[in-house]
């Protein structure tokens, strides 16, 4: 019942020759590719020119990040109700690069979250447990922290209609992939988690999983019980690796 979604997040790459390229690339093979929701999320910079070339496309647009506000005086900001106006459906929130190096803390995660919903985009929630808290055996506390920040802020019925992705820290951009076990685990957990609150919303939601995800991997990650799709970040600047990935799908 749950569609799965492959997602692809650029990171800060690309320019107008390459994301030409790589669209066009993508928009021919993925018709191939029905049964999956497939999303790239663009560098704000580029989100216009995607939706350009995305016209007609069955490919989502999405943003890797939002402002918490809606308006002001906040120099640098780029608010939802703008992402809205380019045609974007998802965009990302409290990836690690952004809790790490931005230091983004829970509360500016779910602020952002909540600007989100305020316009009806599809907030992907990133999640996941650094090596050290995995050494620790604390890796289901860590996720279900992050993810208890949203429910305890804007309840569960925020999360029906939200994506929430699971990547852990260092698996991100380092070649090394949880395994097909280790990544259902916590996938299952957090199912169970929402579960506690709403069994409807939590059998309904979309589970990614994000991290060092590729062509190799994908199938038996994807074929585990509630992993319900990937967010691709290395894997998504080439064609072939994110079609193969989607047609693991
Ligand atoms: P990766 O990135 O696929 O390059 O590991 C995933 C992500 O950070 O979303």
């Amino acid at each position: 019942m749950r569609r799965t979604l492959i997602a692809g997040n650029w990171k800060l790459n690309g320019s107008k020759d390459s994301i030409t390229k790589l669209v066009s690339e993508l928009t021919t093979g993925i018709s191939a590719v029905s049964n999956v929701d497939v999303a790239v999320c663009s560098p704000y910079i580029y989100v216009p020119f995607t939706e350009s070339l995305l016209t007609d496309s069955p490919i989502s647009l999405g943003a890797q990040d939002v402002s918490m506000h809606a308006s002001g005086a906040y120099t640098g900001e780029v608010a939802a109700v703008m992402l809205k106006e380019f045609s974007c459906k998802y965009c990302l929130v409290g990836h690690s690069e952004r809790r790490a190096i931005h230091g983004e803390s829970d509360d500016i995660v779910v602020s952002k979250f909540k600007a989100l919903k305020v316009e009806g985009l599809v907030p992907v929630l990133c999640v996941g447990e650094s090596l050290e808290d995995r050494d620790q055996g604390i890796t289901m506390s860590v996720v279900e922290k992050q993810v208890m920040a949203v429910i305890n802020e804007c309840g569960i019925d925020a999360i029906d209609g939200s994506v929430i992705a699971y990547e852990p820290v260092w698996a991100i951009g380092t070649g090394r992939t949880a395994s097909p076990e280790q990544a259902q685990e916590v996938h299952a957990g957090i199912r169970a988690l929402l579960e506690r609150f709403n069994k409807d919303i939590a059998v309904k939601t979309q589970i990614l999983y994000g991290g060092s995800m590729n062509p190799a991997n994908a199938s038996a990650l994807l074929a585990m019980q509630d992993i319900d799709g990937g967010l691709i970040g290395g894997a998504s600047l080439k064609a072939d690796d994110f079609l193969a990935i989607c047609q693991a799908a």
